[in-house]
């Protein structure tokens, strides 16, 4: 048994990782790896760059084909995808948010890792929604491009 199927978080060797040329071009980052019926992700790429080998694969993403628009971020039930975008030494990471408080352009707010803990600061840069999820695009340090999957916002 894999240890993400006992404790339920994934770490990144569960994950296909871009290179760091496709991290600084712009990629979406799927952290779907379990074999369900679901696939939203793969409709809502106007790219064709997310695919499935059969509806119960998990996704994949051609990290070549992305373009970084984001579409799909708003579309997964799971919240399971990212958009990250490395620009010198910062990382730019859209994320869906459906909690509150919600924060606004310019706050800065806690970086969370994939358990929810604390790993650092970012600074909102871009709100939008895609029906009730907000996507939030957040700035922080580029050390931690593949840590921060969630803020904490504190109003
Ligand atoms: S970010 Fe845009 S281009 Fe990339 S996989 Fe998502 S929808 Fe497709
Ligand atoms: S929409 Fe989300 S949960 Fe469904 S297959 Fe795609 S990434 Fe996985």
């Amino acid at each position: 048994m894999k240890k993400y199927e006992q404790d339920g978080v994934l770490t990144l060797d569960d994950l296909v990782l871009p290179s760091d040329k496709q991290l600084e071009k712009g990629v979406a980052f799927i952290e779907c790896v379990q074999e369900i019926p679901c696939n939203p992700c793969v409709d809502a790429c106007p790219f064709g760059a997310i695919s499935m080998k059969d509806i119960n694969a998990p996704p994949i993403v051609d990290y070549d084909k992305c373009t970084a628009c984001g579409q799909c971020v708003g579309i997964c039930p799971g919240l399971a995808i990212f958009v990250i975008k490395v620009v010198d030494d910062k990382v730019l990471i859209t994320l869906p948010y459906e909690f509150y408080p919600v924060p606004e352009v310019g706050d800065s707010v806690q970086a969370l890792d994939r358990k929810g803990e604390t790993v650092g600061v970012a600074v909102v840069r871009k709100i939008r929604k895609k029906n009730k999820t907000m996507i939030i695009t957040i700035e922080s340090s580029k050390n931690l491009a593949m840590e921060i999957r969630n803020i904490r916002v504190k109003k």
